[in-house]
């Protein structure tokens, strides 16, 4: 199934025309090695995105999972509080937020709080938005390019969440930041980013008007929901916007495809989260916030 390509053309990896397979650099977009050694044609046959959406909805219900069997199950706040897990459970698996990051120096929660989820409406809504954008912008970035800008949204949206939650605590909702804070939405926003961006740099006035109120319907209506992480989503999409600046394909001019497609889900809702219960986080502190991204 994995088979090499040994002879012929085949697609180049980076901008999608056609090159020999023996060919050092593709004669269209420069890159070097275009066949990936004869294995472009294997690696493109596992979609636009490389086999990542069926990667990143696994990991996301593994981590579920795992959350609700080792702290058990919360049922509070009605149909989307329903299956959500402990809030000692998230912050074990990596939650981030103004606690984990500031009070008990888990940086790296910054990368693994886009893996949890606090309810279970809440990761089949950002696993739609994944499963939607995500080829999209394999698409049109290049798998890689994508995997970079998906990865690095999530740290920005969950940094500024985390530093919002400590040093504007003090404003009200939705505008303190976070306490504590799980969910996909930093790095979907950051997909988000990379669309609109790629409907500015390429003239694509359609793409960029699609993507602008989509992104804006949806952060609008995090505002309006309560217990949203909004500073997650608006870091998620500069992170995304400026990663995509940054590497964004050299030969841009390979398209935008009919499988641009959207709708819209309504975003998840929660309830504030409930007080973290650490001994080494202030209670005042614990009570402050929290947020779903
Ligand atoms: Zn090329």
């Amino acid at each position: 199934m994995f088979k090499r390509q040994t002879s012929g053309s085949v697609v180049c990896v980076s901008c999608g025309y056609l090159v020999g397979v023996k060919d050092d650099r593709c004669y269209h977009c420069g890159r070097r090695n275009p066949a990936l050694f004869g294995f472009a044609p294997a690696l493109r046959s596992l979609g636009h995105d490389l086999g990542f959406v069926p990667f990143v909805t696994g990991l996301c219900f593994v981590m579920f999972a795992l959350t609700l069997i080792t702290g058990g199950v919360r049922m509070s706040g009605g149909l989307l509080g329903f299956l959500s897990p402990s809030c000692l459970s998230v912050v074990r698996f990596g939650g981030a937020g103004a606690l984990p990051v500031f009070y008990e120096g888990r940086w790296w929660t910054l990368l693994s709080a886009g893996w949890l989820h606090g309810g279970l409406l809440h990761i089949a809504f950002n696993v739609m938005w994944i499963r939607q954008l995500a080829p999209d912008v394999g698409e049109l970035y290049g798998p890689g390019r994508m995997v970079i800008i998906y990865t690095i949204a999530g740290v920005v949206g969950f940094a500024a969440s985390s530093l919002a939650g400590e040093y504007l605590s003090f404003w009200p909702p939705p505008f303190g930041g976070a306490g504590l804070t799980v969910g996909a939405s930093a790095p979907i926003f950051g997909l988000m980013g990379a669309l609109v961006y790629y409907g500015r740099r390429t003239g694509s006035r359609h793409l960029h008007s699609q993507a602008v109120s989509m992104a804006g319907m949806v952060f609008i209506m995090g505002l309006v929901l309560p217990g949203v992480d909004n500073y997650a989503h608006a870091g998620g999409f500069l992170g995304g916007y400026v990663v995509a600046d940054c590497s964004i394909p050299s030969s841009p001019s390979r398209l935008i495809t009919s499988r641009w497609r959207w709708s819209c889900w309504p975003y998840p809702s929660s309830p504030l989260w409930p007080p973290l219960c650490r001994p080494s986080i202030p209670a005042s502190v614990a009570t402050r916030f929290s947020s779903y991204a």
